[in-house]
């Protein structure tokens, strides 16, 4: 065999007749002939080689080097000797290297399909171009459509969550392997009926790990009655973490109060007078405000809605807002106020501010002989944002000024820490392993249980629940639910209550291993996916992307 016959598509059924090469297109030409004398009728299937005439193809296949490469495929028609057949005349198939009506060759069109899989239309014809393997995007859109779905085994446990095809507007179901963590489907929506469906022309299912939205307990009851159902963990918490968020919404004054109380003790231990936190520019609060509002509207449409009766689902698409915005605006009938952005007050001189306060404190304070010191030092903020942290250390300073004694040394200022205690902050605080809390994490949480009794409750409470979920303990979760539905915090008496009523899935999640881990990862997958085609995702073409290009 000699080098090029190992170049040739499918060198087996085909030889090389002619090539020429036109260096100036870069383009090699080959004319392949079948190397068989004989062919076989596709109706009779008898073997004939009496040829009736020829014809010719011309196919695209894969470059050689920086060529590109036509092949001239010269096929033979031949006459059917079989009296009893009803075709006289037939061409001779060489599937290896043209397919009925193909255009390319299977090589190429297998190479053209693998980069439309991973980069979708766009992004795949532009590489395509870079590797010599120019296709336009409808072609490459249609190779994915062709492309044959993999043979799905129905996995005995499967993972369900939901994912935003559009946000806030179209939702589907991810449907993953938890086994063999691999995508299994892409569900439309996120109803029971579809979720039941599917389950139904897959039966085998033994356990459904889930989130605890009523829809997949009851589309997976209905469409696999048979199947364990396990509540994802992550969700469990997830859960916990909304109920405390609430109660400690309705806290935000005492949550203040613990923050400022730790804010006066640490003071008061190092002996320093702290700079408070600063206070956004005036253009920067009026655009909160007007975000402020709209929330406020929002807010107060949500809870007209469902006062004349309208469900969640309704209020979201008559809203054009996400179900779960529209049910975190009726957790709290009072419009809850936004904590601060957690990027906020962040300037180019945080890196800086202790050299500022260093100087500060030992008596340099003029602001131009600061931002030489600062610019040598590669600050690369403006004069003026160092100027406004001036300001305010002359306001901290002078605040204090009048009650200094004359000829005492003025008090030394330090950078306050930047922590703010919001509902969500608070939440995620308690929610935090013991082991990856600072000691600032505990005395602050500390402080806060020390509030008010309901705190000390909420916070013990969503502690242990926290502990009995990570430490797999379902022993431990009948006691929980008992001392959380005769306690007095309201959140977690509903959080409780609707836990027994998924008590099974619940305690399921405490016994078994199982966990939709896996899920975020394929979702995350499908996100990227789905970034990829510039929101113009069609659910096929996604769907054939997600599943074969796992
Ligand atoms: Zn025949």
């Amino acid at each position: 065999m000699n080098l090029l016959s190992c170049l040739l598509p499918d060198a087996t059924h085909v030889r090389l007749e002619t090539w020429s090469l036109e260096p100036a297109q870069s383009v090699i030409t080959l004319t392949l002939h079948a190397r068989q004398r004989t062919a076989h009728c596709p109706l009779c299937g008898r073997r004939s080689k009496r040829v009736h005439s020829r014809y010719e193809r011309t196919l695209a296949d894969l470059p050689w080097g920086e060529y590109a490469v036509t092949v001239r495929l010269s096929i033979r028609r031949l006459f059917c000797d079989d009296a009893r057949c009803e075709r006289r005349i037939f061409a001779e198939r060489l599937p290896g290297v043209a397919a009925p009506w193909a255009r390319k060759t299977p090589r190429l069109i297998g190479r053209l399909t693998a980069v439309g899989l991973a980069l979708g239309g766009v992004a795949g014809v532009r590489l395509g171009r870079k590797i010599g393997l120019a296709c336009n995007r409808n072609t490459l859109l249609r190779l994915v459509r062709r492309a044959p779905l993999p043979d799905v085994v129905t996995p005995s446990v499967l993972g369900v969550d939901d994912w935003a095809l559009r946000k806030r507007h179209t939702y589907g179901t991810v449907l993953v392997d938890l086994e063999r963590h691999r995508p299994v489907a892409l569900l439309p929506d996120r109803e029971a009926p579809t979720l039941a469906a599917w389950l139904r022309g897959h039966p085998g299912v033994a356990v459904i790990s889930r989130d605890r939205s009523g829809a997949y307990a009851k589309g997976a009851r209905d469409g696999a009655p048979a199947a364990v159902q396990v509540a994802d963990r992550f969700h469990l918490l997830q859960n916990l973490a909304e109920a405390l968020e609430v109660v400690f919404t309705a806290h935000a004054k005492d949550l203040r109060a613990a923050e400022q109380g730790r804010r006066d003790t640490v003071a008061a231990e190092n002996g320093t007078l702290p700079v408070p936190p600063s206070v956004p520019q005036a253009n920067a609060r009026l655009l909160a405000a007007g975000r402020r509002e709209r929330r406020l509207a929002a807010h107060g449409q949500v809870w007209h809605l469902r006062s004349v009766g309208w469900t969640g689902e309704t209020i979201a698409r008559h809203l054009g807002i996400s179900r779960a915005s529209v049910f975190r605006h009726l957790r709290h009938r009072a419009f809850p106020e936004r904590g601060r952005r957690a990027d906020a007050g962040h300037s180019l001189l945080d890196p800086w501010q202790h050299v500022v306060l260093e100087h500060w404190n030992s008596g340099r304070r003029d602001g131009r002989w600061l931002f030489r010191t600062l610019q040598q030092q590669e600050y690369r903020g403006s004069y003026a944002t160092l100027a406004r942290y001036l300001h305010r250390l002359r306001g901290v300073q002078g605040s204090v000024r009048a009650y200094e004694l004359p000829g005492r040394p003025p008090p030394v200022l330090a950078a306050a820490s930047r922590r703010v205690l919001t509902p969500r902050t608070a939440t995620w605080l308690v929610l935090r392993r013991a082991s990856n809390r600072s000691t600032e994490d505990q005395a602050l949480l500390a402080d806060l249980r020390g509030q008010t009794p309901d705190l000390e409750e909420a916070v013990g409470l969503a502690e242990e629940f926290t502990a009995l979920v990570r430490d797999h303990a379902p022993d431990r979760l009948d006691p929980w639910l008992k001392r959380a539905a005769d306690g007095a915090v309201q959140q977690l008496r509903r959080f409780a209550k609707r836990l027994s009523a998924d008590y099974d899935a619940v305690r399921a999640a405490l016994t078994l291993a199982w966990s939709n881990g896996p899920v975020e990862g394929q979702i995350n997958r499908l996100k990227t996916l789905k970034r990829q085609m510039y929101g113009r995702a069609n659910l096929d073409l996604l769907e054939r992307r997600f599943l074969l290009a796992a």
